[in-house]
C-alpha cells in the first residue's frame, strides 16, 4: 500500500487496473508498404478510484493486458492517483528487465493514459484543461488510402474528407516494399485528381522504399506537390531519411516506432517533423517530453493513429502540427466509445462539457469483440 498522506486523504488510492482486450475487423482488407491486416486489437485499461474510472488504450497485442495486469497493476493499487508521473516512474523501473519499446512500452502507455483521464475526472475538469491547453482545437489530416483499396475506394474515401472539409489526407504508398512504384505514383496522380489543388496531399511508404528508390519518388512527387513524405525509407536509417531530405521540396517525417525518449532525441534532426504515438511512447507523461524535445530543436509534432487518445495531450503543445485521423482507428473509437468527437472545418475540439476525456466506454460493444 501506498503512503497515506493529505492528498490520498482527500482523493483515495488507485483501488483496481483492470484490461479488456477486443479485436475487431476491418471494414476492407487494409495494407500498407510492408504489413497488411483484416483486424486490429484494442487493449483498454480502465483505472479506478472511489467509483471513478479512468480509461486509456492501445492498439498491439493481447500481450500487452498481461503486461498491465501482471506487472503494472500491482505498483499502482495503493498509490495516489493524482500522482501520475510518480506511478509512470515506478512502472518504467518495472519494465527494466521486461523491455521498454514494443509491448511493455503499449502498456505503460495505455495505463498512463488511463491515469491521467482519472486524474482529471477526480478534479472534475477536462482532461485538456488539466494539461493546460494551448489551442482551443487540433487540426487533423484524413489517413488511409490503403494499398489495398482500387481506384474507386479510394475516391470514395478521399472525396469523403473532402467533403467534411478535412484540408489534408494522406494515403499509403511503398506497396510491396517498393516492387509496385509504377502503382505508387498512380495512386498518388489519382489522388491528387480527385482532391484537387487545394487540399494538402501526404504519403506515407512505412519504410518500404530503399534509399536511391525513395530520392526517385521523391522527385516525382514534388511534381504533384507532395508535402509530407513519412517513412520513405526505414525510421531506423537516420542516414537514409537525411538523403532523402535533401532530395525533396516535401517535409520527411518518422517517429511512430519511439518508445522512450531517448529514441526521439536520436530522431531529432533526422526529420522535418516528429511523429509521436501516445499509445506507444509512454503515455501523455512522455509525449508532454517528447513534445518539450523537439521544441529545443524548434520541430514540430504530429500526432499518430488514435486520435481520441491524443486530442487533449496534443491540445497542451505549443509547437503542435496536426494529428492523423486514421481511418482504422476512427471506426473503432466510434464503435467503442460514446462521446467521440467529429472534425469541424479539418479540427477537433476538445469537450469543455465533460470531465477527463470526455469518452465513455460501450462495455457491451467492446466485450462483443472480446478474445475468448
Ligand atoms: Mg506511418
Amino acid at each position: 500500500m501506498g503512503v497515506v498522506t493529505p492528498a490520498t486523504e482527500r482523493f483515495g488510492v488507485v483501488e483496481s487496473v483492470t484490461t479488456t482486450t477486443s479485436t475487431i475487423p476491418t471494414d476492407a482488407p487494409e495494407g500498407d508498404g510492408t504489413l497488411t491486416w483484416d483486424s486490429t486489437t484494442v487493449v483498454v485499461v480502465e483505472v479506478s478510484s472511489d467509483g471513478v474510472i479512468g480509461t486509456g488504450w492501445t492498439y498491439g497485442s493481447p500481450a500487452c493486458a498481461s503486461v498491465v495486469e501482471q506487472v503494472l497493476a500491482p505498483l499502482l493499487i495503493g498509490r495516489g492517483p493524482l500522482d501520475v508521473t510518480g506511478c509512470w516512474s515506478a512502472m518504467v523501473a518495472a519494465l527494466r528487465n521486461i523491455g521498454r519499446p514494443g509491448i511493455g512500452g503499449m502498456a505503460l502507455s495505455a495505463v498512463d493514459c488511463a491515469l491521467w483521464d482519472l486524474k482529471a475526472r477526480l478534479l472534475d475538469v477536462p482532461l485538456h484543461r488539466l494539461l493546460g491547453c494551448v489551442h482551443d482545437s487540433v487540426p487533423v489530416y484524413g489517413s488511409g488510402g490503403f494499398t489495398t483499396y482500387d481506384d474507386d475506394q479510394l475516391a470514395e474515401q478521399l472525396s469523403g474528407w473532402v467533403t467534411e472539409r478535412i484540408p489534408r489526407v494522406k494515403i499509403k504508398i511503398g506497396e510491396s516494399w517498393g516492387r509496385a512504384e509504377a502503382r505508387d505514383l498512380r495512386r498518388v496522380r489519382h489522388a491528387r485528381e480527385v482532391v484537387g489543388p487545394q487540399t494538402e496531399l501526404y504519403v506515407d511508404a512505412n519504410g518500404g522504399y530503399q534509399v536511391g528508390q525513395a530520392v526517385r519518388v521523391a522527385r516525382a512527387l514534388d511534381e504533384l506537390d507532395v508535402r509530407w513524405f513519412e517513412e520513405p525509407v526505414s525510421s531506423d536509417d537516420p542516414a537514409g531519411l537525411e538523403v532523402v531530405r535533401r532530395s525533396t521540396a516535401a517535409d520527411v517525417t518518422a517517429g511512430e516506432y519511439g518508445y522512450d525518449l531517448a529514441y526521439f532525441g536520436r530522431m531529432v534532426g533526422c526529420v522535418d517533423c516528429i511523429q509521436v504515438d501516445v499509445t506507444r511512447c509512454g503515455g501523455i507523461t512522455e509525449l508532454l517530453r517528447v513534445a518539450a524535445l523537439a521544441a529545443a530543436s524548434r520541430l514540430q509534432v504530429s500526432g499518430h493513429c488514435a486520435p481520441h487518445q491524443h486530442v487533449a495531450a496534443l491540445s497542451a503543445v505549443p509547437n503542435l502540427r496536426h494529428l492523423e485521423w486514421f481511418h482504422d482507428h476512427v471506426r473503432i473509437e466510434r464503435m467503442i466509445f460514446e462521446g467521440t468527437l467529429d472534425p469541424d472545418h479539418g479540427c477537433l475540439r476538445p469537450r469543455d462539457d465533460r470531465p477527463g476525456h470526455g469518452l465513455d466506454l460501450r462495455r457491451d460493444v467492446l466485450d462483443g469483440f472480446r478474445a475468448a
